[in-house]
């Protein structure tokens, strides 16, 4: 589809996402691996991960392979680590583009050093460790056995092991008696490892809330996502830690009309004004990643104020009831952004349909046009 000409759409920052990358690597004083999977967290995939660069990103994170070569397939040459691989991956694409893969089992192993021998290119590797999440990573029972065949994979030159690394489970709660756990865990997979041989890898475990709050996971490099983007990982104000939401999600008003109190507005009549009214329908829905919990809860800056939005939200639109304030076709609606022009955050819309700023900003997209400024 072709860019929509009616003001609906997503701003991204991109001088925000610089900044916000040179803060986080200030304070951490270490290099810094900036998560730019799930299109740059709805950011756009290759925009953010030259705006992090620009910040001084040492290195960028993607989930999957597909996400890397398409960094690498817009010139991108930094670093990059794809993580989340399922059986048959196509490494041979990942060696031949020097994209750095990670590894949970010995049977991925084996198809990393497969396709190292067939291209001949010897990989640059991750292993990574579960130290409490249940999530990627060997357990600690398998993960010696991983070590060890990864050190035999390197003496056979087959590939480097560049990084040891493990993901939180709690580094939103940071006094959780969980994050000291997971700690001395990673600490003895890296010892493992070490007595291995395995002494050349670079150690991360932090993602943006331990970035900013757990300053002993830190190691070697830091791996934040959601704070490059300029929201808070600890659900509070990022301007606390330096940060500036780069996403400002906008549209302008389709139609306006006055009725009478007691009219039912959107589907169900779940909405009903208790005094005559102006109502505002605003050309963007569910289809667009507008969450359909918003109805009723959400707010939007209209006329100068937040209002919450008016019944449920459609597929393509939704209404809000701005009283008697002037309000015309094409006028200015806005969903979230910084805050700073009045406008909800994304923090507020997520407490308002219960749910998290990241699900929000990967989300919206839909027929919104991406603008960069
Ligand atoms: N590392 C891994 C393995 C992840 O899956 C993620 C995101 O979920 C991150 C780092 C970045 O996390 P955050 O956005 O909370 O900084």
């Amino acid at each position: 589809m072709s860019d929509r000409a009616d003001g609906a759409e997503v701003v991204v920052d991109l001088d925000a996402i610089a900044a916000n990358t040179a803060a986080l690597r200030d304070r951490v004083s270490r290099p810094l691996m900036a998560v730019v999977k799930a299109d740059g967290y709805g950011h756009g995939l290759v925009p953010a991960a030259r705006a992090a660069l620009a910040g001084g990103a040492d290195a960028l994170g993607v989930a999957v392979l597909e996400e890397a070569l398409a960094l690498r397939a817009a010139g991108i040459t930094v670093p990059v680590l794809a993580w989340l691989h399922r059986p048959g991956t196509d490494y041979a694409a990942a060696l031949t583009a020097d994209v750095e893969v990670s590894v949970n089992a010995e049977w991925a192993l084996a198809e990393v050093v497969e396709a190292a021998r067939a291209t001949g290119r010897p990989a640059r590797l991750h292993l990574c460790a579960d130290t409490g999440l249940s999530r990627e990573g060997a357990t600690e029972a398998a993960w010696p056995a991983l070590v060890d065949a990864a050190a035999r994979a390197r003496t056979d030159g087959d590939l480097s092991v560049v990084g040891l690394w493990s993901h939180m489970a709690y580094a939103d709660a940071p006094t959780h008696p969980t994050i000291g756990a997971q700690v001395r865990l990673f600490d003895e997979a890296v010892a493992i490892a070490r007595r291995a041989g395995l002494t050349d890898a670079r150690l991360h475990l932090a993602n943006s809330a331990a970035t900013v709050a757990l300053p002993e996971t830190w190691y070697d490099m830091v791996r934040p996502g959601i704070a490059v983007y300029g929201l808070d990982p600890l659900g509070g104000n990022p301007a606390v830690h330096g940060l500036r939401p780069a996403m400002t999600v906008r549209a302008a008003a389709a139609l306006t009309k006055r009725v009478p109190a007691g009219v039912g507005v959107s589907y169900g009549h779940t909405y009903t004004p208790e005094r005559e009214t102006t109502l505002v329908l605003v050309p963007v829905g569910y289809a667009d990643g507008v969450p359909r919990a918003g109805g009723n809860r959400a707010p939007v800056l209209a006329a100068g104020a937040q209002r919450t939005i008016a019944g449920r939200v459609c597929m393509d639109q939704f209404v809000l009831d701005v009283g008697d304030a002037e309000v015309a076709p094409g006028d200015e609606v806005v969903l979230w952004g910084p805050g700073d022009r009045g406008e909800p955050t994304a923090q507020q819309w997520a407490d308002a349909v219960d749910t998290i700023h990241y699900e929000l900003v990967t989300r919206v997209g839909g027929r919104f046009t991406r603008r960069y400024v």
